[in-house]
C-alpha cells in the first residue's frame, strides 16, 4: 500500500511545529482539559509560541477554558485562522464552529474523523514551538484519526491525566495499552485532585448537630482564630477526598513502568480560574494547584 495522499498536506502543515503533545485520560472529569489549558498557558508564558487543538468533538470546554467563548474562526487563503488568547496563544476548537453551543453534536466516526484531519491539514498555525492536542476521554474514533494524523508526522508523545482512585485508574490502564498499541510514547501520567487544598482561611467551619443539618460557625471560629492564635489562618488545609489507599497513581506508574509526573491537589482556586478562562499561574492564590502544575511542567 502505497503512501496515504491525505498525509502529503498534513506533513506539510505540521513541518512549521517543533513539538507536539496528546493530553489524555480514561475517564471524563478527571481534568484533563483543565490540565491542557494550564500547559498551554504555561507555555505561551515561558514565551514559546503555542496552540492548542480541542478534539473533544462531543464536549469542547476549551473555548471556555481559554476565555474565548463566543469567539468565531476565519478563513484566509492559508487555511483556518485559530482564535488567539494572546498573539503566542492560538486556539481551534469545533466550540467554535458551533451555532448554538447548547446543541449536541451527533456525528458518527467518519464525521469526526474528517473534522480532525480538517484540523491537522487546514489550520493555519504558523511556527510553532508545542501544539498541544485535547483528546476527548477514552479510546475511540477520535483517538485512532489523531494518531494516525500526528504519527504520520512525528509527535513528543502522550500525557495521560487521571484522578487517584481505582475506578479511573483501571481506565488509564487501557489508555496505556492504546498508546502502547499505537506506538505514541508515554511521557507521562498526571494525578489530579490529589486531595482537597485550600487556605484554612476560606474553609467553612460546620458544629455538627445530633438532630439534623449542622449549623454554620465560619464566622465564630475565624475570629476566634483571629484571636487566640492567628497564625493558624496562614495555613492551608488539606484532606483527601479520592480514595488512593491503593497507593494511586504512582503506585500504578511504579508497577507499569511508566513515568509519574506528579500530583495536583483539587484546588477551588484552579477550579475559578478553569471557568473564568484564565491561567492560574497569574493568581496569587492560586498557589497549591499553580505551585504542582508549575514542577510537572518544568519536569517535562
Ligand atoms: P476532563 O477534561 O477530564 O473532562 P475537566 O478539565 O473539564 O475534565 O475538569 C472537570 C471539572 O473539574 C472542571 O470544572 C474543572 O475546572 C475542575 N477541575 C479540574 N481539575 C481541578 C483541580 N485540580 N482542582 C479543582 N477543580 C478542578
Amino acid at each position: 500500500k502505497g503512501p496515504d495522499p491525505d498525509l502529503l498536506p498534513i506533513a506539510e502543515r505540521m513541518a512549521t511545529v517543533k513539538h507536539k503533545i496528546l493530553v489524555l485520560s480514561g475517564k471524563g472529569g478527571v481534568g484533563k482539559s483543565t490540565f491542557s489549558a494550564q500547559l498551554s498557558f504555561a507555555l505561551a508564558a515561558m514565551d514559546y509560541q503555542v496552540g492548542l487543538l480541542d478534539i473533544d468533538i462531543c464536549g469542547p470546554s476549551i473555548p471556555k477554558m481559554l476565555g474565548l467563548e463566543g469567539q468565531d474562526i476565519h478563513q484566509s487563503n492559508l487555511g483556518w485562522s485559530p482564535c488567539y488568547v494572546e498573539s503566542n496563544l492560538g486556539v481551534m476548537s469545533i466550540g467554535f464552529m458551533l451555532p448554538n453551543p447548547d446543541e449536541a453534536v451527533v456525528w458518527r466516526g467518519p464525521r469526526k474523523n474528517s473534522l480532525i484531519k480538517q484540523f491537522v491539514k487546514d489550520v493555519y498555525w504558523g511556527e510553532l514551538d508545542y501544539l498541544v492536542v485535547d483528546a476527548p476521554p477514552g479510546t475511540s474514533d477520535e483517538h485512532i484519526s489523531i494518531v494516525q494524523y500526528l504519527l504520520e508526522t512525528g509527535i513528543d508523545g502522550a500525557i495521560i491525566v487521571t484522578t487517584p482512585q481505582q475506578v479511573s485508574l483501571i481506565d488509564v490502564r487501557k489508555e496505556i495499552s492504546f498508546c502502547k498499541k499505537v506506538g505514541i510514547n508515554i511521557l507521562g501520567v498526571v494525578e489530579n485532585m490529589s486531595g482537597l487544598c485550600q487556605p484554612l482561611s476560606d474553609v467553612k467551619f460546620l458544629k455538627p448537630s445530633e438532630t439534623g443539618q449542622p449549623s454554620d460557625v465560619t464566622e465564630w471560629a475565624l475570629q476566634y482564630m483571629k484571636e487566640k492564635a492567628p497564625e493558624l489562618l496562614n495555613l492551608m488545609a488539606y484532606s483527601e477526598v479520592f480514595d488512593s489507599s491503593g497507593g494511586g497513581a504512582m503506585k500504578m506508574c511504579q508497577e507499569m513502568g511508566i513515568r509519574f509526573l506528579g500530583k495536583v491537589p483539587l484546588d477551588p482556586q484552579l477550579c475559578k480560574a478553569a471557568e473564568q478562562g484564565k491561567s492560574c499561574f497569574e493568581d496569587q492564590k492560586c498557589t497549591a494547584s499553580a505551585a504542582a502544575l508549575k514542577s510537572i511542567i518544568d519536569e517535562l
